[in-house]
């Protein structure tokens, strides 16, 4: 459906990673983001590099930026089912590592693309997991950050934009299976689901966490064996680069206690006496390759 009206192209796909078409799928869903960056400009450039790409960017200021055709696939969802049904939006934080913040302004007009976006493929009611997913959804990272709580309200504010041509919110009969690390950790809520399979698979993707129904009662724990790896940095001024190599484009830098995490099955990849780990934006080198995990290793996995 071309771009929205809401947008202004913007290296529009003056990059090579991504696919024409939608390989005979519908739009169902959109997928949130954040940059893990703050140079909202140098989006979509990094992607000349990187294997990666979205629909829109949004900036600081609430400014939307449109990056590919929503009739093409962008590579944004490290899922390529999910990256052929879905448009991606990425959104600028105002702030770097470890907090990672985002402005009003770009919740906002993040919450106005997805009514937008909502309405012109006939999405229904917009709600978190049902058809606006965060990018850990369907991948292994810390995106979209700051903004897993925040669905909610982008959803809300955009069935309010909607309001009209969106009937009312769920209603209050059909049972939510809320994930959680305990019933009281309300805080610790990963979500709300009507459907107990996606729910289970919420749970399963976050290690330490169970389904629980209306009362409270747990009806489904993660399995014991966690699925993912942690990775946090050891030191400031770590290098994130395009590639695993020392002759990688440095993309972006890491300080002491930024963290994220991998899938436990995802090998380290060792190039130039160095290991290396993929991150959000790239890849960072964990340690020089000495076979064994070292004192100074810039990065402890966990
Ligand atoms: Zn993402």
């Amino acid at each position: 459906m071309g771009i929205s009206t809401l947008a202004t192209k913007y290296g529009f796909q003056n990059f090579p990673h991504f696919s024409t078409g939608r390989s005979g799928a519908k739009v169902d869903k959109i997928v949130i983001h954040h940059m893990a960056g703050t140079n909202y400009d140098i989006v979509p450039n990094i992607w000349q590099t990187r294997e990666a790409s979205a629909h829109y960017g949004i900036g600081k200021n609430g400014e939307i930026r449109a990056y590919v055709d929503e009739n093409n696939t962008a590579w944004h969802a490290g899922n390529w089912n999910a990256n052929i049904t879905s448009i991606g939006i990425e959104n600028s934080n105002s702030t770097g590592e470890p907090d990672w913040n985002i402005n009003q302004a770009t919740i906002d007009a993040c919450a106005k693309l997805v009514a937008d976006i909502g309405k012109r493929y006939g999405l229904g009611v917009l709600a978190p997991y049902k058809n606006v997913f965060p990018h850990q959804y369907f991948s292994s990272t810390s995106c979209p950050g700051k903004l897993m709580s925040k669905l909610g309200e982008i959803c809300d504010k955009a069935n309010a934009i909607n309001n009209g041509t969106s009937k009312p919110n769920t209603p209050t009969t059909s049972i939510l299976y809320r994930v959680r690390k305990s019933w009281a950790d309300v805080k610790s809520q990963k979500g709300a689901f009507k459907d107990l399979t996606n729910a289970k698979k919420c749970a399963d993707s976050n290690t330490g966490y169970s389904v629980f129904d209306e009362k409270g009662n747990k009806v489904y724990s993660s399995n014991a064996t966690p699925i993912v790896k942690r990775l946090t940095v050891q030191v400031n001024g770590l290098n994130v680069r395009n590639k695993p190599s020392l002759n990688g484009t440095i993309v972006g830098t890491y300080n002491k206690g930024a963290t994220w995490t991998l899938p436990k099955s995802e090998q380290l990849i060792i190039a130039e006496g160095w290991v290396w780990a993929r991150c959000p934006i790239g890849y960072c080198a964990v340690g020089k390759n000495t076979g064994k995990v070292e004192k100074d290793d810039y990065i402890y996995i966990s």
